[in-house]
């Protein structure tokens, strides 16, 4: 039998169903997979304890032959920016770095109900802001993916770096991530996974530490388009506690895994093929075209005239929205404090302390383009150019079914390569995926070929508002067709 932690969620489920594995033994081959891959800092707070209540809950429910949930007995991580009853939610940051919820975020409810096995909580970016984990106060993650030398010197992406990291190197069979500008799906590209941003409004954002509310979005990131469906499912709906979540039913996302595209018109945007691409997501890119159209696809040209906005117009909005979300953290509620004379001073003390450079960086601008004298020459300007972009992709859909796009300038980048860098460089990798998060539409992100270092290089494919059976169907033929060889670099401890 393949090793326990190479299993898809899928392949786990059935051997679970016939009962030739119990969630007590996958659990178990999870926590010793954790021990060994410890020097990748990918977990901020590992649960055995829970892990193993969970795993034994389930092996009782199943010989009882009780009602199961969807993913009964199955490990999952969580990052570490969604709330978890009674255990540590971080956010990677010093504000919240004993901040323990006194209850639960709807996605990880629904996640415990669907009968997963809790094994920890993932690193991530501070409060989800950055591409690396380098802004996290526990610590860069590395990516399981070595470079040429055979060392980790490679940064796992992010913001939802410690969930690619897990998945990739078999420390959980899938992760929850979230993806404000592209932290599923860059990540995910780094890693060698996939992981979907759903449209926005598909999952509830109650209990998930906010940076900006118009863009966050809470997804799956796992081994397999069909094992992103399936959490995806349990993970989505309406709660009563996000009025921004649709009301609409959730279907079973993999019933739409016909693997038959014949006929399907895939766009191919202009605009993100500027002159200067990498030549190697260009021929991974190229590649995956190529694919789609041997399986039936007709491949369209399109445009997207306002792409190049995206990049400024998201750091204006998410800049602003997170200076107002982040005004939370006074040293007064959640956090600890740090005292002064006044009042004003402890809040500065204690923000001053809490808040690491790139978090404050970004209450600065945000503060900036909100104020009085700047709000309408940035803040207005940059929703009016949002509007425009959202009607790019509402124009591109009249006549396409779903777009493909590189998910990353870049493969992985040395953390060496990204200290040197200045903010604004490292915003610039956010260029492929800020455009969707602006529009709200729904993204997936999966490994279609390697760099010429070996490195996985990952495509998106972008959908209508609430058209995820489309994302999925397109990513489970190509992902069939690329024959992607998921983890070869696995730590051996
Ligand atoms: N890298 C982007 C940023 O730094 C996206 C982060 C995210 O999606 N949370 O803002």
């Amino acid at each position: 039998m393949t090793e326990l932690v190479n299993l898809h969620i899928s392949e786990a489920l059935d051997l679970l169903n016939k009962k030739e594995i119990s969630s007590v033994e996958l659990t178990k081959a999870h926590l010793s997979e954790m021990e060994k891959a410890r020097f990748l800092n990918a977990y901020i707070t590992e649960t055995p304890e829970r892990a193993l209540a969970d795993a034994e809950a389930s092996d009782k429910r199943r010989a009882n032959g009780d009602s199961l949930g969807a993913l009964d007995g199955i490990p999952i991580a969580n990052k570490d920016l969604y709330c978890t009853a009674g255990i540590r939610t971080t956010a990677a940051s010093k504000m919240l770095s004993h901040f323990v919820p006194p209850y639960e975020s709807t996605v990880t409810q629904k996640l415990k109900d669907a009968g997963t096995v809790m094994l920890g909580k993932v690193n991530t970016d501070q409060f989800a802001m950055g591409g690396s984990t380098m802004t996290s106060y526990f610590g860069v993650t590395k990516n399981p993916w070595t470079d040429e030398k055979g060392e980790y010197s490679l940064v796992p992406g992010g913001s939802s770096g410690g969930s690619a990291a897990a998945v990739s190197a078999g420390l959980c069979m899938g992760a929850t991530g979230s993806d404000t500008g592209g932290s599923i799906r860059q990540p995910a590209s780094f890693c060698g996974i996939t992981g979907i941003k759903p449209t926005y409004g598909r999952c509830s954002r109650y209990g998930i530490v906010a940076f900006a509310s118009s863009l966050d979005q809470a997804g799956p990131m796992a081994r397999s388009v069909k094992d992103c469906a399936l959490m995806l499912r349990e993970m989505a709906g309406a709660d009563g506690h996000d009025s921004t979540v649709a009301e609409l039913p959730v279907p079973d996302f993999t019933a739409a895994l016909t693997g038959d595209i014949r006929g399907k018109k895939i766009g191919i945007p202009k605009e993100y093929r500027p002159d200067g691409l990498n030549a190697e997501v260009a021929r991974v890119w190229d590649k995956g075209i190529q694919l789609l159209q041997d399986a039936g696809a007709e491949i369209v040209d399109i445009s997207l005239p306002h792409t190049k906005y995206a990049l400024p117009v998201y750091y204006i909005v998410a800049c602003a929205e997170a200076s107002s979300n982040l005004s939370r953290y006074d040293g007064v509620r959640y956090t600890e404090r740090v005292s002064g004379h006044t009042l004003d001073e402890m809040y500065e003390n204690t923000r001053t302390d809490g808040f690491g450079p790139e978090v404050i960086r970004r209450i600065l601008l945000g503060t900036f383009v909100l104020s009085a004298g700047f709000y309408d020459a940035y803040y207005t300007r940059a929703q009016r150019v949002r509007r425009l972009i959202y009607e790019d992709f509402k124009k591109a859909f009249e006549t396409v079914d779903a777009i493909v796009v590189p998910a990353a300038p870049t493969p992985a980048l040395s953390y060496e390569a990204m200290k040197n860098m200045s903010p604004v460089d490292t915003y610039l990798g956010d260029v492929f995926t800020t455009p969707s998060s602006l529009a709200g539409v729904p993204s997936l992100s999966l490994p279609v070929g390697l760099s010429n270092t070996g490195l996985p290089i990952g495509l998106q494919i972008i959908g209508k508002h609430f058209d995820e059976n489309t994302v999925f169907q397109v990513g489970d033929v190509l992902e069939k067709a690329a024959g992607f060889n998921l983890m070869p670099h696995r730590v051996k401890g």
